[in-house]
């Protein structure tokens, strides 16, 4: 919101939300990279250690780079408050262990990233907590069977790596807010610039922000982001929100909190006991990168869909998927929930299969053969040999991802050199 109390577009917030320098203060978000922050009193000191004020004292706590740039995020997916992570991989963990535990049970669709899909079956396991997989295309009553008494949580990709399924955020919220329980999303691959999860029902949105936010392949990050709209005192199933936690002496993050409470407990709770808090200097290049996110994200979907098209019209590919084609079966709900489009990412198989998967992939001149995604240079990757690699076929199959399967992130190079490099890699079959 800018003073004249008119919404700003997205764009605009790419750039200007976040550090609002003050009178004399940088123009550009300083990195303070000091672990800690020193006070007049040690009785400040235990104020903020009972949380009774607020202020930075311990960078894996807060930090005013880190907060700055969570400011920056929570502004541009329209939530209340967010929290950064050292990587994706710790935002979905903490993302669900706030609000589940030993016993409890979740709900995932099963078309995730490998590293989520991996963290849910095995790991979130050994923790004592269950998981069911459903799929991403399941209707009402499917997400209905898959509940129970102690079910915590709904997660999902609102584009699904490597699948590019599109997730009915409106319809997986409708089911689990019926049941009392939150919708978690990872909107990694589109992004706030084609989707904003909340506005339609989400309640809380991670990231792994070392794909497009950041957008350089500089600084491995995640984040998660609190809508403040779910109601966990309502729901009553959310002890660890609505009960004394004693090593605050006895608060109650529903009470003291509002609407925070979720976003709050997972800093001073989860991030204070597990420490995964980002470097300041990691925050400061994501926040660079997230300043031309809207150009970017506009460019690499330009790209993709040219890219698509022409693979779509060669004869040498046996199949494409790209939400942005009118033949995919996701076409419609792209266009509902990613109306400016979905994200650079391509999956396609070539005539010959995994051979001529792998022949192909050697043959790139431009595209670079690297475990990477959504980066501004053009990639490429295998899953069923890389990321996915610990799947059975069975499991592969599950989570879509045939053995033929090649991965195409576009980069904003000029769409026409990558055709090339496309074309001169398919002639070498
Ligand atoms: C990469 C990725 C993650 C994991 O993020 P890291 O930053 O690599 O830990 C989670 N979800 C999705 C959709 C991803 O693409």
């Amino acid at each position: 919101m800018n003073n004249n109390n008119r919404e700003w577009h997205i764009y605009t917030k790419c750039i200007q939300e976040g550090w609002k320098p003050k009178n004399g203060e940088p123009r550009v978000l300083p990195i303070v990279q000091s672990t800690t922050f020193k006070y007049e009193s040690s009785e400040t000191m235990g104020d903020l250690f009972d949380l009774k004020i607020s202020g930075d004292f311990y960078t894996r706590l807060s930090n005013p780079t880190t907060n700055a740039v969570e400011a920056k995020i929570a502004a541009l997916e329209g939530g209340i408050g967010a929290l950064l992570t050292s990587s994706g991989q710790a935002a979905s963990l903490m993302s669900v262990i706030n609000i589940a535990q030993s016993g409890d049970h979740i709900i995932s669709t099963a078309e995730i990233y490998g590293g989520t899909f991996n963290l849910f079956e095995k790991t979130i396991r050994q923790m004592g907590i269950d998981v069911t997989f459903i799929s991403v295309d399941s209707d009402e009553k499917e997400i209905e069977a898959a509940f129970r008494p102690n079910t915590k949580l709904v997660f999902a990709e609102t584009l699904s790596n490597p699948g590019l399924c599109v997730l009915d955020i409106e319809l997986f919220a409708k089911v689990a807010h019926k049941h009392g329980v939150p919708l978690i999303v990872d909107n990694t691959f589109p992004t706030p610039i084609n989707c904003r999860p909340i506005e339609f029902g989400a309640d809380i949105v991670v990231h792994s922000t070392s794909k497009y936010l950041d957008g350089h392949a500089t600084a491995l990050g995640g984040v998660i982001v609190d809508s403040g709209n779910f109601d966990w005192a309502a729901s009553g199933k959310f002890p660890g929100l609505t009960t004394p936690d004693e090593t605050y002496h006895g608060l109650i993050y529903t009470e003291s909190f509002g609407r925070v409470a979720y976003i709050t407990k997972c800093r001073t709770h989860l991030m204070r006991d597990l420490g995964a808090a980002p470097s300041p200097t990691n925050a400061f290049y994501l926040s660079q990168g997230i300043d031309t996110l809207h150009l970017r994200m506009e460019r690499h979907c330009y790209n993709a869909q040219r890219i698509a098209e022409f693979l779509e019209n060669d004869g040498r590919i046996a199949w494409v998927n790209y939400p942005g084609l009118k033949s995919n079966k996701y076409y419609d709900l792209a266009k509902k929930y990613m109306p400016n489009g979905t994200s650079g990412v391509i999956s396609f198989g070539i005539k010959g299969g995994r051979k001529a998967a792998t022949r192909f992939m050697d043959s790139l001149k431009l595209a670079a053969v690297v475990t990477h995604v959504a980066d501004l240079r053009t990639c490429v990757l295998h899953p069923a040999s890389t990321t996915h690699r610990q799947l059975s076929d069975e499991q592969l199959e599950a989570v879509g991802i045939t053995p033929d399967l090649i991965r195409f992130s576009v980069g904003i190079e000029h769409v026409d050199d990558i055709i090339a490099d496309i074309d001169q890699a398919l002639s070498n079959l």
